[in-house]
């Protein structure tokens, strides 16, 4: 079996010998922490018939594991410098595929049914670019691919904002998002000794189980997505008054008497209220064509 890419001194060694320098701009901080590895990999609840998709695969510290843990690894990794690195790092392993490109461009429903054929259930699995983790996670959630669970390693303060529940202050748009589509489960926070460079950062470790099917029935996903967005635009403001710089001002008696109808007190704050609510006061406006 290859030794750990994931030490201090194996790291140092490997990007000492191939002369490679870190892009920040790519987000580049490398995993050496073999205790970490194992809590991401364990939470993934892989097995031999599994499927892993790692994004930003760096020197491979991730993709060793995630090689011994799945039946097959497909990663994703942007920079071209790594390439004969992870050849060189991941010789040996004969399930593993690396793509080169970059992950919100690539065609991911065509690469996974390409890369996974006889899988039993795929999953994400990654230490993500932090400059760049929102926009993968929606690529993911909102294509609606097919897989079971997404581990990633991200800010900590991201991590706590997808998890959050209504009425506390990580709680916004991004929350009712993800638990759209989602369950999520913080697995764990990471201090930023475990990466090389330190990014300036805490991280977290979550899990994110997707769901079947929405928890909520909207009369239409997009507008669903629009009124939360709009709830939350002035934090400090009403429902009533955010809903009605949205909809205009013109409208906001009518928004006011939606919001009651909807049954919910006009006076509360967006930031209060649950996916439920938000359905109940997206289809009652979408009705009245607001
Ligand atoms: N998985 C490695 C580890 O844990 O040590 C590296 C993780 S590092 C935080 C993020 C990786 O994502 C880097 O290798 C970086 O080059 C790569 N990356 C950055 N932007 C990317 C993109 N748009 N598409 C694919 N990979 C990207």
């Amino acid at each position: 079996q290859a030794a750990e890419v994931a030490t201090p001194k194996r790291t140092r060694d490997i990007i000492a010998k191939h002369g490679f320098s870190f892009k920040k701009s790519l987000g580049q901080n490398f995993l050496i922490d073999q205790n970490i590895l194992r809590k991401i990999v364990d939470a993934a609840e892989l097995d031999k018939t599994k499927g892993a998709l790692e994004i930003g695969p760096g020197i491979g510290a991730l993709t060793q594991w995630l090689a011994h843990s799945a039946g097959k690894v497909a990663a994703v990794e942007i920079d071209s410098r790594l390439l004969p690195i992870l050849q060189e790092v991941l010789g040996a392993e004969s399930n593993v595929s690396i793509i080169h490109g970059d992950v919100l461009r690539l065609d991911l429903r065509q690469l996974m049914e390409e890369q996974f054929t006889g899988m039993t259930g795929i999953s994400v699995v990654a230490n993500l670019p932090y400059y760049i983790t929102t926009p993968i996670l929606m690529k993911l959630l909102e294509e609606r691919l097919p897989l079971d669970h997404i581990v990633v390693m991200i800010q900590k303060e991201v991590a706590e904002r997808m998890a959050a529940v209504p009425g506390s202050k990580a709680y916004g748009s991004l929350s009712v998002a993800v638990q759209y589509y989602t369950r999520p489960e913080l697995v764990c926070t990471v201090p930023h000794t475990v990466f090389i460079p330190q990014p300036n950062v805490d991280s977290s470790v979550i899990k994110l189980t997707l769901r079947d099917r929405p928890p909520v029935e909207t009369a239409d996903e997009a507008y669903f997505f629009r009124v939360v967005q709009a709830a939350f635009a002035q934090r400090r403001k009403t429902l009533a008054n955010n809903l009605a710089a949205w909809a205009g001002k013109n409208r906001r008696e009518e928004v006011v008497r939606l919001i009651a109808e909807a049954g919910i007190d006009p006076s509360r704050r967006g930031e209060t209220l649950t996916l439920e609510e938000f359905a109940a006061v997206c289809n009652v406006c979408y009705r009245a064509g607001v």
